[in-house]
């Protein structure tokens, strides 16, 4: 199968990071460009939880990882490195394998909200491209900074 060509859109991982015991971040939906998802994974137990940012369960979690966790790992894996990502889940990957394949949680219930509100901040301080055009993936981000 063919995925379609689409527009522009929001990097497909935008936000990934190592805290508060979790590899976590936001990934956009494959296929509506107004979503995106929030994507967790503990450290150690290796729970994992996927929900939108209206804390929306995930369809994809059918008692394994959905296609945004492995998205999520895959983007950490370049952005912090293989073995940093590894250590940090304290997970044992054999040499050639993908980290998503050797996770032994299971689903695992976690607010959207903080992770959500985190990737709010982080864009805040991402330069804003030079572009006039409306940006339609981000009508949520509130317009005056009145946030926290
Ligand atoms: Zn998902």
């Amino acid at each position: 199968m063919v995925p379609p060509v689409q527009p522009r859109k929001l990097a497909k991982v935008p936000f990934v990071e190592l805290a508060d015991g979790r590899l976590q971040g936001v990934v956009s939906s494959g296929s509506d460009i107004g979503r995106v998802y929030v994507s967790s994974i503990a450290a150690g137990s290796h729970n994992y939880n996927c929900s939108t940012n209206n804390n929306r369960p995930c369809g994809g979690l059918y008692g394994s990882p959905c296609k945004h966790l492995r998205a999520l790992v895959a983007e950490a894996v370049v952005q912090y490195g293989a073995d940093r990502v590894c250590r940090y889940l304290r997970v044992e990957v054999p040499e050639g394998a993908d980290p998503a394949d050797c996770l032994g949680g299971v689903h695992e219930p976690a607010p959207a909200a903080v992770v959500f509100s985190r990737f709010l901040r982080h864009l805040a301080y991402l330069e804003v491209p030079d572009t006039t055009l409306p940006i339609p993936e981000l009508h949520w981000f509130p317009a005056t900074g009145t946030v926290g």
